[in-house]
This record gives structure tokens, sequence and C-alpha cells, in this order.
């Protein structure tokens, strides 16, 4: 069985753990994964999932190894890789263990200060993007920065690399941008293995994320590059899949490598031909091969190729995208659909974005909707219940085609918003 939803099960880490080369190597999946190693001095832990995983993880390594953690390493710092420690914790405090070594880059303590700094906004987006899988109750936060446990070693620069032996094993670890500026992946060759974070997961990159800061295509193609000389036989990713096999890991990296190249150099292609935003956009849709359309290593599960190009165009762009002065110090929406809205009543835009529904051309079709709910000022209750209603079908209609977890929960967040405007305008009808 495949197909997204397929995929989404792997991606959330709902698969059995894995053991895999000598017996002593295991992933044990989750959101995201963690990759445990066992050498005869105590345990390498690579990567702690989200705090609500956590014990599920930590369960799992104890029932395959009762040694302590000696080395803990953060891919990067977000939530679902840097979080979940607590019950390792909690359980060096009841057994008087020294505390591991904890390695991260000098960007992942930068990042924690800034979620400290940015607690409430991230807790805001984040319930967007996870629309679907977050908490009912609102207050309750996906992550509290208050608890993030600071490296004790720290990888410093852009060409960082550290090497330590445990057990007679060597553990190599390099940072490289991509996803993040403080990604740090891990080689061992005495297990031909790679842990890479989320320099690749079971879908096209996470690049471009509409909520999220820059990301970095080109260095992340490198990244990519330097892992494929290590040929290995055992990958484990940052979400989805564990692979096995040196072809399977080989492929898996050099057409994800090759995606990050072909969207990095198409988009700056345009931009060295006097190109704006929009052109760059649709041509890139027109050009997007079928041989990265169809690989199952870059299905647009998480993220997606439209996002990349987002990415890539505002690694080098400011954000005046369009070429057009119009758009430089812009009126406020709702005031330019008052405006026409005195062309043209609200009532004839609405049976036009009907009429452009009905040849399923959805999105020419919230243009104009939004013509007619942004200039409310204009419009009477039942119209505008009409046009609310009309959005949340086309938009219902949308999630359900959307192959993007984070778009498709973008959706039906405004879904679920409209919801409530509904049912109040409903019952003041009603009155
Ligand atoms: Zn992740």
């Amino acid at each position: 069985m495949s197909g997204p939803r397929e995929g989404m099960k792997f991606w959330f880490g709902m698969y059995p753990s894995i053991t895999f080369a000598d017996g002593k190597c295991h992933v044990i999946p989750g959101f995201g994964n963690t990759g445990l190693f066992e050498t005869s001095e105590g345990l390498v832990v690579f990567d702690v999932p989200i705090k609500q995983n956590a014990l599920k993880t930590f369960n799992e390594i104890r029932n395959k190894t009762d040694k302590p953690v000696k080395y803990l390493i953060f891919s990067h710092g977000h939530f679902d890789h840097a979080f979940g420690f607590g019950p390792f914790l909690e359980e060096i405090r009841e057994k008087g263990w020294e505390m591991p070594e904890i390695i991260g880059h000098e960007n992942c303590v930068r990042r924690f200060n800034k979620y400290k700094m940015l607690e409430q906004y991230h807790n805001w987006i984040n319930s967007q993007q996870f629309a679907s899988v977050a908490p009912k109750d609102k207050t309750v936060a996906t992550v509290s920065p208050e608890h993030s446990l600071e490296p004790t070693i720290l990888m410093i620069g852009n060409e960082a690399k550290h090497s330590f032996n445990l057990g007679g094993v060597e553990f190599n670890l390099f940072h490289d941008k991509g996803e993040t500026d403080d990604s740090i992946w891990m080689w061992i060759e005495e297990k031909e293995t790679i842990c890479t974070g989320d320099l690749l997961l079971s879908s096209f990159p996470n690049i471009g994320n509409p909520y999220k800061v820059q990301r970095y295509p080109l260095d992340w193609a490198l990244a990519l590059e330097k892992m494929i000389e290590k040929e290995a036989k055992f990958l484990i990713p940052g979400h989805g899949k564990f692979i096995e096999g040196r072809e399977k890991v080989k492929d898996a990296l050099s057409i994800t490598s090759e995606a990050m190249h072909f969207v990095h150099d198409e988009v700056v292609k345009r931009l060295n031909e006097g190109k704006w935003f929009e052109q760059i956009y649709h041509e890139m849709m027109e050009i997007f091969p079928d041989k990265f359309k169809k690989h199952h290593m870059l299905s647009p599960i998480y993220g997606c190729y439209r996002f990349a190009i987002h990415a890539t165009y505002r690694l080098y762009h400011g954000w005046y995208n369009t070429g057009n002065p119009t758009d430089l110090f812009p009126a406020k929406s709702n005031d330019i659909a008052t405006e026409l809205l005195k062309i043209n009543d609200a009532r004839s835009y609405l049976n036009h974005a009907v009429s452009l529904f009905e040849k399923d051309n959805f999105q020419l079709a919230l243009h104009i909707i939004d013509i007619v709910l942004k200039g409310r000022e204009k419009v009477t209750d039942d119209l505008y219940l009409d046009a609310l209603i009309l959005k949340s079908k086309i938009l219902k209609k949308k999630a359900t085609a959307e192959p993007s977890f984070i778009a498709a929960n973008i959706i039906k967040n405004a879904v679920n918003q409209f919801k409530e405007e509904i049912n109040i305008l409903k019952q003041k009808l009603v009155k």
C-alpha cells in the first residue's frame, strides 16, 4: 500500500522500531525519529521526538537496553527533535547517573533563545500548521521553550565537525545548513549508517514552509552530496521510513539533492532574466520534471515543490516581488473591495463566483468571493453569509485534494474559523 495516507503513517513514525547492522543499532520511529546506538560503554541517542511522543520512545529504548545514555545529539533545535528528553532526565535523577553530553550546533542555542523570545507567536503559528493534530485546548502549548536542554558540547561555525569515541565506536558529526541553520548529521563508518535529521525525509524537503523563517536550498543540496560520498548502507531520516541498502540510500539522497539543485538553479536563472515572482512561480510549475513528481522520496506530503519556489526566491530577493509600484505601499484590501462593490453589487460578484465554482475554477472563485467578504460594510448579512458558505465549501474541496499536510492544515484552519462565523450569522438572521 502506498499513497499520501500511507505516507503520512510513516511520516508520523507510526511503524515498529527496527534493529539493524550488528543488532546494536536501532531506529525508534516517532515524530521525529530517534537513532539509538548501543556500545559497551553506554548509549548514543540521535534526536528525541516531540514531547508528546517522548515516553513512547523512551519505553521502546528501555525495552531494548538498560544502559545509560552517554551522548544525546540534537540534529537541530526544532520541537520534534530536541524537546522529548523528559523521561531520560527523570531516569538520570532516579538512578543517580551522570548527565550525558548534549551535542548541538551553536545556532541551536540561538534558536532556543529565539523560541523563548517568541513563545506566544510560535504557539500561534504552530496551532495553524498543525491544526488537524493540535490539542483541542488552545491553552496547551505544543512546546515549552523554557524547558529546552542546553548543549554541553557546542559545534561552532559553518564548517563545524565533531568526532567522539564511545566503547570503541567512532561517531562523526557534521554541520550543514538546509532546513535550518543549526543542522547536524551523523556518520558512523563502522555501522555504515547515516542519521540525517530533517536533511532527509520521506517527503519533498520542508523548504519554504509558509510560516517559517528562511531555509537554504543550495546548502541543502550540497549537504546531501557530502552524505552520498559516505556510501552508507543504512539511513535514519528525520521523519518517515528507515532506508536500508546502499543503492536505496544513494537513490534517496541523490534524487533529493537533484531536486534541491533544480529548484535553486531554475529560480536563479529566472531572477537573472529579470522576472518577478508571479512569472517565475507559474513558469516553474510548468517545468517540474516527472522524475521528481513521481519519486516516492519527493511526494509532497509535508513540504512541497510549490513552497520550495518561494524559499529560493526569498533567499535572494526582498519583499517587493511584483514589479508593480501599486503594490509598494498598497491601500487596505478592505477599502479596495469596498470601491469595487460601488461599481458592481455584491450579488453580481457572488453569482460570478458561483459560476466559476461550478466550472471547478476554485482559485479564481476564491479571489472573487474575497471582494464580497472584504467589502463587508457594503454587504448585507444574508449575502455575506452566502459568500462565507461558498468559500467554506470551496476550501473544504481544496483541503481534501491537497497532499501537503501543511497546506491542508492552513486551509482547514480557515474552514474552522468560518464555521464559527457562519453559526453566529445564522443565529442572528433567524432572530
Ligand atoms: Zn522534523
